[in-house]
């Protein structure tokens, strides 16, 4: 009876300690069985180069659609993936979807797909690839596989001889997410990344909140360029910003403006439109399902 209070309040704090990794678990378990019942599929949201407005390419994004919770988000799912063993399966799932659809494209339109760390630095990494890229007769030019600084942190002999072998195959490099982690400009010395996307806490609302942002993505334009890599601008949404983002310089642009992620079904016209129209954000902007 003493400290009824308090005991009540620690059970509640337990019992809901106990949903939550309960939750979770029931999340693996679904996720063990996602990919052989059929779940998962993987969208594609088109790359633009700025100057020209064409088609640069896609970036391959995968999604589960969950029996009951229905759409889960990768940010939700990816890092279940990669603590219970499953993100090499899912992963090479999404390379082979991705290299597939992007073999139907012109051979000027790429195809990016992000790699784990945990893939990364599987030591059948480089092979899987190349037997991928084999299998589909896809340019090794045209795949771009994006990688975050969670690669360095294993930091072994092994990091630097995939990246080497990865090169050596002909696939481009990108450096995902840049500018959230920690010591980004010692990785871009490391790595002979061909390009940098500027995260989109930079990009996003840059042309309408502080002039910092526009500050830090002229600086990484600049560096980029000296580093002869190419750049990418995420989550661009408005006008305001793509106007911004075209003045700093920036070489690509990816966000809602031109496109949400959209099924293989529906990239196939967008990827033959390589030229768009002047007036042409209109024309891939909010694309009607
Ligand atoms: P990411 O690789 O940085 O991918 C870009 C994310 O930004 C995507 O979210 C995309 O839908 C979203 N995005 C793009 N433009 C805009 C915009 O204008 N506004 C807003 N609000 N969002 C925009 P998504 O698809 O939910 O993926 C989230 C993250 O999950 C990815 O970030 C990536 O880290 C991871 N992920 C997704 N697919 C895969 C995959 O196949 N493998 C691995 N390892 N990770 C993946
Ligand atoms: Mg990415
Ligand atoms: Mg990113
Ligand atoms: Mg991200």
């Amino acid at each position: 009876a003493a400290k009824a209070a308090g005991r009540g309040k620690h059970c509640f704090y337990e019992a809901s300690m106990h949903s939550e990794a309960a939750d979770r678990q029931l999340l693996e378990n679904d996720l063990r069985q996602a990919l052989d019942r059929g779940e998962m599929w993987v969208a594609f949201q088109p790359i633009v180069r700025v100057a020209s407005e064409e088609i640069s390419g896609f970036e391959a994004l995968v999604r589960w659609n969950h029996p009951t919770r229905g759409a889960v988000s990768p940010d939700k799912f990816i890092s279940v993936a990669e603590e219970c063993g499953m993100i090499g399966k899912i992963g090479e799932y999404v390379l082979r979807t991705a290299v597939a659809e992007a073999a139907r494209w012109p051979d000027n339109v790429r195809i990016a797909v992000n790699l784990s760390p945990i893939q990364f630095n599987d030591p059948n990494i480089v092979d899987t690839v190349a037997a991928v890229l084999a299998e589909y007769d896809l340019i090794p030019s045209r795949l771009e596989l994006e990688i975050t600084e969670g690669v360095f942190l294993a930091d072994s002999d092994m990091t630097d001889s995939t990246f080497a072998r990865l090169k050596s195959l002909g696939v481009r490099l990108a450096l995902d997410d840049f500018g959230t982690g920690y010591s980004s400009l010692g990785y871009l010395k490391k790595a002979p990344f061909d390009k940098i996307k500027i995260d989109q806490s930079f990009v996003r609302g840059a042309a309408s909140t502080t002039r910092r942002n526009g500050a830090i993505i002229r600086a990484i334009v600049t560096l980029a360029e000296s580093l002869g890599m190419d750049t990418t601008a995420e989550g661009v949404e408005t006008h305001d910003d793509l106007y911004l983002i075209r003045e700093l310089g920036v070489s690509q642009v990816q966000g809602y403006i031109f496109g949400k992620p959209l099924p293989a079904a529906e990239t196939k016209e967008l990827a033959n439109s390589t030229r768009v129209e002047a007036d042409g954000f209109q024309c891939i902007r909010e694309p009607r399902h």
